[in-house]
């Protein structure tokens, strides 16, 4: 067992930073967590202070049962890979990989066997004589996976492993990462500030902000349902539509639209109260024709996205409402159109804190600070 146990943890800096800020998570044996948020809000220090790079003010830290708080990072059985993979350049791709063996005093014979089978398995085997300098950006990245693979730590600890690699590489690369964790069953913490890496690869995520956690959950549940705006915002391949909107009794009225309340947002808020309409784009369907809870507006950009359009609804007054449309159905700029949202996935939030008030879906188990 290979759970990771964080309680109370704060890691504060010279000068009064707090990079972690009593921060709770448990993360579980096996599995894959990501960690997601904008630059700044504390997730290379939550993984350097798991790994033992950054020494903690406060709060402890268990691996598989033991209080590893106060370890130095070699007795701590986790492997780190960062951004710019850090391979000796002056070594061999084999002794590159035997490293860490060769630090636990692993025999010569032994330890190149092993970097040689770990090599193999990552698709390095013709590569073992060659130094970094003579790899490619995605061989290096599997150089420096094949390290970590090769100590069989007890944790995996990966810093936007993927962010040197070129777009295509980089969705090749994503899959195979998410076969090999999940071939190992190795538990992992990924760092990133991509969503849709986070979204794609893990089995649960946290999306960070200052140092805390705002949400934790499992990819469907954070896109889903996002419990607040700072969170609706983040996450997304297509902005979130958030949009002003105030509560008539029974009916929320937003950009001149009226639509049902949601049924959970009954009893949690009052009447006239402002609150931000939320939907995704894809969530939203443009029709042609005056329709009853549509928001009326100017079709004012549209952009191809492959499969499917973009299409920026102009409601006047600097409203702006995202919708995808399907290909073929893209309409003319400058054409009138109503967008509809599927009323079992609109959001409300509060104006003032901008925290989730209801949604016409049950409640997901959370847990974390
Ligand atoms: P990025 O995605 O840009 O790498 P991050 O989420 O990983 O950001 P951290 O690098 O963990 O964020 O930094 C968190 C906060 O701690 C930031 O405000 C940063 O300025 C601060 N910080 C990081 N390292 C130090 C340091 N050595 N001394 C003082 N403050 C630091």
């Amino acid at each position: 067992m290979a759970d990771i146990v964080l309680n109370q943890l704060v890691k504060e800096y010279p000068g009064g930073v707090r990079a972690v800020d009593s921060l709770d998570l448990t993360i579980a044996d096996g599995e894959f967590f990501a960690l997601l948020g904008p630059s700044g809000c504390g997730k290379t220090t939550l993984l350097r202070s798991i790994a033992g790079l950054e020494t903690v003010t406060g709060g402890s830290i268990t691996i598989g049962g033991r209080d590893v708080t106060r370890l130095a990072p070699g007795d701590r059985d986790v492997a780190m890979v960062f951004q710019d993979y850090a391979l000796f350049p002056h070594m061999t791709v084999r002794d590159n990989i035997a490293y860490p063996l060769r630090i636990k005093k692993v025999a010569k014979a032994e330890r190149h066997a092993k970097a040689d089978e770990t090599a193999e398995g990552l698709s390095l085997g013709g590569l073992l004589e060659r130094r970094p300098g003579q790899l490619s950006g995605g061989q290096q990245q599997r150089a420096a996976l094949a390290r970590a693979v090769a100590c069989h730590p007890q944790v995996f600890l990966f810093d936007e492993p993927l962010s040197n690699l070129d777009a295509r590489l980089r969705l090749e690369a994503r899959t195979f990462l998410k076969r090999l964790q999940r071939d190992l069953g190795v538990t992992t913490v990924f760092v990133t500030h991509d969503q849709a890496e986070a979204l794609a690869m893990s089995d649960r995520m946290a999306v960070m902000q200052a140092g805390r956690i705002r949400q934790i959950g499992t990819p469907k549940e954070v896109f889903q349902r996002p419990t607040s705006t700072f969170v609706a915002g983040f996450i997304g391949s297509t902005p979130m539509n958030l949009l002003d909107a105030a509560v008539d009794r029974d009916t929320v009225t937003v950009a001149g639209a009226v639509l049902p309340l949601p049924d959970s947002a009954r009893g949690h808020v009052r009447d006239g109260e402002k609150v931000v309409f939320a939907a995704r784009p894809e969530y939203l369907t443009l029709r042609a024709e005056p329709t009853a809870g549509g928001i009326e507006g100017v079709v004012a950009i549209v952009e191809n996205m492959g499969v499917g359009a973009l299409v920026s609804l102009d409601a006047g007054d600097d409203v702006i409402v995202q919708v995808t449309v399907p290909e073929g159905q893209e309409p003319e700029p400058g054409t009138r159109g109503w967008a509809v949202a599927a009323p079992e996935r609109v959001l409300l939030y509060r104006a003032g804190d901008g925290e989730l008030v209801g949604s016409a879906q049950p409640e997901p188990a959370l847990t974390g600070s």
